[in-house]
């Protein structure tokens, strides 16, 4: 299985320039792949390869005047770049046919210099963890880590993010075996739940626990969208623009750190104290710049399954996800009849009664049918038949 573990980076001055061209470039053949697909499309003519545009837009444009630059920087940079457009491509193709999961994706897009700059590094760079404790990137120098927390293995690549708040990171990607986290199996029968996830409630577990959606995500997409107004009323190109531009992507920057804090507490616990668990696979949308206001508590939600997943599995959890066309909120738990509440009237409806007597909490009773379900397919999973 493949982790990924991040440091804050502190790059010198003359490092943070090293960067800033290392940035400067991968961002250039990115957007020149990006650029070269597109004219192929629009011309009809066949996807071009990585091979082919290596060639012409690393190789040949070195050797012309606009893009001698390219050869400041490490070539492991520049490919990298191109790989990483050739796997945006890919993704988006996947996506287009229903081969990959999750939401539908859009084309890359171009990247801009205002954005979150990144350049890979693989082994085959000589990228290294040293001694003294600093990391050697090539052409970049020896650069300071803040090392949280020890690697568990030798990285496989490192990824040198810059933020558009101006902070460095380096993220490492690492092989371990699975079951790192293995936790000690939970025995007894009740420690199982399914998770209703919702818009008023965040999440409903077993026995109606609740877990509430932090105020805070309102609050930041208030301020948020009050930055983002004034960012588009300054004028393009001024010193006012680029100020508000820093304070809408702090904002960003805060909203991710709480995020990503809050989401782990919740899958911590859920994890520590079920053995099995079983979710809803919605279709979180897509996470699109400009609909980021929108998007904090789907945001959420995405990264929440993500996680919880990938958390489940690392501890030796059983994990199932139902389908998202499961009527989870209609069906009647105690009789198996179709008489819940649904469409949109349904949201509004806390509780209700089955024709079989029974008056059933709305979330609640959706989570004892996620959980079954959860569990029926889990079971099918593991080879026993009911
Ligand atoms: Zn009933």
């Amino acid at each position: 299985m493949l982790l990924r573990y991040r440091y804050r980076i502190y790059p010198t001055r003359p490092q943070r320039t090293a960067l800033a061209r290392a940035f400067g470039c991968a961002r250039v053949v990115f957007n020149d792949a990006v650029a070269a697909r597109k004219h192929a499309y629009t011309q009809g003519l066949p996807y071009p390869t990585q091979a082919v545009l290596s060639k012409a837009l690393i190789t040949e444009a070195k050797r012309t005047a606009e893009r001698a630059w390219l050869g400041e920087v490490s070539s492991v940079v520049l490919q990298q770049a191109l790989a990483d457009a050739d796997r945006a491509y890919k993704n988006f193709f996947a996506s287009l046919s229903g081969k990959r999961s999750g939401p539908r994706m859009g084309p890359p897009r171009f990247k801009r210099r205002t954005g979150t700059q990144t350049v890979r590094f693989t082994r085959n760079a000589h990228f290294k963890v040293l001694d003294n404790d600093r990391l050697r990137l090539p052409k970049i120098g020896e650069v300071k880590v803040a090392w949280s927390r020890r690697l568990p293995a030798e990285p496989s690549s490192v990824t040198v993010i810059k933020t558009p708040t101006g902070k460095y990171y380096a993220s490492f990607v690492v092989a371990v075996d699975g079951g790192t986290d293995l936790a000690e199996p939970i025995a007894y029968h009740e420690a199982e739940t399914g998770i209703d996830l919702g818009l008023k409630d965040f999440a409903v577990l077993r026995g109606g626990k609740t877990i509430a959606s932090p105020k805070f995500f309102r609050r930041m997409k208030r301020k948020l969208k009050k930055a983002q107004r004034a960012l588009s009323r300054k004028q393009r190109g001024s010193k006012n623009r680029a100020k508000a531009r820093l304070k809408v992507a702090k904002i960003h920057e805060r909203i991710k750190v709480s995020r990503s804090d809050w989401v782990n507490k919740q899958v911590h616990r859920i994890v520590a104290e079920n053995q099995g668990i079983y979710v809803e696979d919605l279709h979180v949308r897509g996470l699109g710049q400009g609909r980021a206001a929108k998007s904090v508590h789907d945001a959420a939600l995405g990264m929440f399954l993500a996680r919880l997943e990938s958390k489940a599995h690392r501890a030796g959890r059983t994990f199932a996800r139902v389908d998202r066309f499961f009527p989870s909120t209609r069906l009647c738990s105690a009789c198996g009849a179709l008489t819940g509440p649904k469409g949109l009237d349904g949201l509004r409806t806390r509780r209700w009664a089955c024709g079989c007597g029974v008056v059933h909490d709305r979330d609640a009773n959706a989570e004892i049918n996620i959980r079954r379900e959860g569990q029926r397919l889990a079971s099918l999973a593991a080879g026993h038949t009911e």
